[in-house]
């Protein structure tokens, strides 16, 4: 059923309250549920599930200009590697050392005043970061369309495997931030 927003809900069996048709659990008395999802994605997707599965049919639905995701615009890269776009990632973090080079290039050489400068150089990159929370949903979004694209040829037996390409990769990032870390502490 679909409220007036035209979300997904149900109502709570134990304290009778509208949510989410996606939750696991209420969010305003903790009664738990078994949740089957509509679509492949949710296998896909892994974590955050429900929250995904709402802003992608969001997007389905047209409704592009309120899809917004905090956690790409505070990672950036990490949270594209987190969500194993790992191409993305490259290219993504490729462009945020070409852009902060060319800005500072630009800004340092232009702007005699230091601060003015560093100033400019830092909404760059609060630029750069905003574009990533805008485009985060949608990118992700392509990405599991397409992996449940290639699923539709493999055979069911084959499928949790498949699975395996979704989901998330924490591990990935901790390595990636202690290399950075490292990194960092080499440069002169
Ligand atoms: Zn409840």
């Amino acid at each position: 059923m679909q409220n007036k927003e035209n979300n997904e809900v149900k109502i709570c069996t134990r304290c009778k309250r509208e949510i989410n048709c996606y939750d696991k659990t209420c969010y305003y008395c903790g009664e738990e549920f078994e949740v089957e999802y509509p679509d492949e994605r949710a296998a896909y997707i892994q974590k955050n599930i429900g929250t995904y599965l709402r802003k992608f049919n969001k997007i389905d639905s047209g409704d592009k200009a309120s899809s917004w995701n905090w956690c790409a615009f505070l990672f950036t890269v990490d949270w594209l590697v987190y969500r194993k776009m790992y191409k993305l990632a490259v290219i993504v973090l490729v462009a945020t050392v070409v852009i902060d080079l060319v800005a500072q290039l630009v800004f340092f050489s232009v702007i005699s005043n230091e601060l003015a400068a560093s100033l400019l150089s830092n909404f760059v990159t609060i630029a750069y970061c905003v574009f990533i929370g805008i485009m985060g949903d949608r990118w992700y979004k392509t990405r599991i369309d397409k992996l449940v694209e290639e699923s539709a040829g493999i055979p069911d037996e084959e499928k949790q495997q498949h699975y395996k390409k979704g989901g998330t990769n924490i591990i990935a990032v901790i390595v990636m931030v202690l290399l950075a870390g490292t990194i960092n502490l080499l440069l002169p």
